[in-house]
């Protein structure tokens, strides 16, 4: 029986449950055709051997994703030509190769591994993602399959990397050690992954699938804006567990995720997200990818008739009340700098600029944080790394070796809540580039003004996506073509202002006159915060 609605009907969404199991777009076909778990096995041994020319098109442009492959842009094509040429015109001849990081959870093994396969693979690229992945480039076809057997030898994997897939589940890097966490999820992440992940029930989604499970305090994976998010709390009968939020998501029709009231004790995660995924696998949106994700579900049924398709379709049973978790404007949601853990020992967060490293640069992570009798590191949601369980005694050590290497432990209010996406540099979709901008943006606020007193969050994206999370930055940058001082068109940003997550969560006000070209955009970004700094009442935080 379909659901009621309070919705008007639409006419043929693509959706399975009811009846539409026929393709209605290119991508659905290609995904009926072929499920794209499959294309692993052709790239071992087909594609690695014959070179780049040999691969199938609907592979190429669709399958690789299952595997965390994407063509990189070709270089040499600005901006203006991103809308206009096809796709096979932006293609380079190379990938950028997405490695996942459930949890952001790495060995030193681990970390070493990514690393190496950046120096031999990789032309020595990096880049730490806001999604606790890595993301390498310049990989060539013919050595996947190499890079895969590397990874898969420490326990890693790009299985379901990209593609319409559950993607990396989030989780806080400090599992199982923060003093004042709610709960620690990590079995709860390992069990999701080892249950779902790579399996054909959910691999072919309508399109991509963010999940979170985190009993941080602090909610650093920001359950506001994924798909699906176990967010700690404390239930009912005074135990630990998770309250569940579904349909997150920014990009366009950016939606903040909504409560379904119910409380999922830790044993109950899995299939509750089995459960919650297979809505959005039979009931999502397939005719138009961009109404593809679950949140245009979420906001037609409302979160009651979610929750009664979930309870009476899917688990067989209701699931209890529970409370809304405790959310605190004030919390800044990193982990960077030095803390104490519950064992007495610390963790040190650390900040690259705008998360790009390199391979030659993961290494030394690794090197220091085993010279310092850590074989923990994490990745976290905000493109930095946390080495975990320093004795007290060497944590100043550690610290100098990480500054030494410029990963700034007590970095500036810039260095630590810049972020960027890929960008023009690799990106076929961008139309501005991102990381460089980013970092000299980061150098020159720094120059100009020391000691800037608020946290202030300033997000760079090379296009009208939202990778770096732009509607809910303080100050947000949507790369476009502006209008130059000479009238021709120039790389540049629209301005987004005043987003937040948290008790007081908004998307940034987009004012239609508050562009800046890319150029000046460290003169933009100063006068901003300098007319903050004049205007403000006491102890005023940063807000627009
Ligand atoms: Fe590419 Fe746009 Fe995403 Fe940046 S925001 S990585 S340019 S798709």
């Amino acid at each position: 029986m379909p659901p009621a609605t309070s919705a008007r009907p639409r006419r043929g969404e693509g959706q399975w449950a009811l009846g539409y199991r026929e393709p209605l777009n290119k991508n659905e076909e290609n995904k009926k055709n072929d499920d794209g778990l499959n294309v692993r096995q052709r790239i071992i041994d087909i594609y690695s051997k014959a070179g780049f020319d040999s691969i199938d098109p609907a592979d190429l442009r669709g399958r690789f994703r299952w595997f965390g492959l994407y063509t990189q842009r070709a270089p040499g094509i600005d901006g203006g030509k991103t809308a206009v040429l096809e796709p096979e015109e932006l293609d380079d001849r190379y990938f950028m190769l997405r490695v996942r990081i459930d949890g952001g959870q790495l060995t030193v093994a681990q970390l070493r591994a990514v690393a190496e396969i950046s120096t031999a693979y990789g032309r020595d690229t990096a880049d730490i993602t806001d999604r606790q992945n890595v993301q390498l480039h310049w990989v060539r076809i013919e050595d996947v399959p190499a890079i895969w057997e590397k990874l898969e030898s420490v326990g890693l994997s790009t299985m379901e990397a990209c593609g319409d897939t559950p993607r990396v589940i989030l989780g806080c890097p400090l599992a199982g050690i923060a003093e004042d966490e709610v709960i620690d999820a990590t079995e709860e992440i390992r069990r999701v992954h080892d249950d779902h992940i790579g399996s054909d029930l959910f691999s072919n989604l309508p399109r991509k699938f963010k999940s979170s499970i985190s009993g941080c305090s602090s909610y650093c994976t920001n359950h506001e804006i994924n798909d699906v998010a176990f967010v700690g709390v404390v239930g009912p009968d005074g135990t630990p567990g998770y309250d569940l939020h579904v349909g997150g998501g920014l990009s366009t029709n950016p939606m903040f995720a909504k409560r379904l009231g119910v409380f999922v004790a830790p044993e109950r995660v899995s299939e509750v997200w089995a459960g919650v995924t297979s809505v959005f696998r039979d009931y999502g949106y397939r005719r138009l990818r961009h109404r593809a994700r679950i949140k245009f579900l979420i906001k037609d049924w409302g979160p009651e008739r979610f929750r009664e398709v979930l309870e009476k379709e899917y688990l067989g049973y209701a699931l209890p009340d529970g409370p809304a978790p405790e959310l605190d404007p004030g919390l800044e949601r990193d982990h960077v700098g030095v803390h104490r853990q519950r064992d007495g020992r610390n963790y040190v967060g650390f900040a690259p600029r705008v998360g790009r490293v390199s391979g030659t640069k993961l290494a030394r992570i690794a090197d220091i944080a085993e010279a310092h009798g850590s074989d923990r590191i994490r990745t976290t949601a905000d493109q930095k790394l946390v080495v975990l369980d320093v004795e007290p005694e060497r944590t100043e050590s550690i610290v100098e070796a990480l500054e030494a290497e410029d990963l700034r432990v007590r970095p500036s209010v810039f260095r630590r809540q810049t972020m960027a996406c890929t960008g023009i540099e690799f990106c076929k979709l961008a139309i501005v580039e991102t990381k460089d901008r980013g970092a000299t943006l980061i150098d020159e606020l720094e120059r100009r003004l020391p000691g800037f007193p608020e946290p202030v969050t300033i997000n760079i994206n090379g296009c009208p996506n939202s990778c770096a999370r732009i509607q809910v930055a303080d100050i947000g940058l949507k790369g476009q073509l502006v209008t130059g001082p000479d009238g021709r068109q120039v790389e540049g940003y629209q301005v987004h202002l005043g987003g937040a997550m948290g008790l007081n969560s908004s998307f940034g006000r987009k004012v239609r006159g508050l562009k800046t070209t890319a150029e000046e955009l460290p003169d933009y970004v100063e006068r901003v915060l300098r007319r903050f700094l004049d205007q403000r009442g006491d102890d005023e935080p940063f807000a627009v």
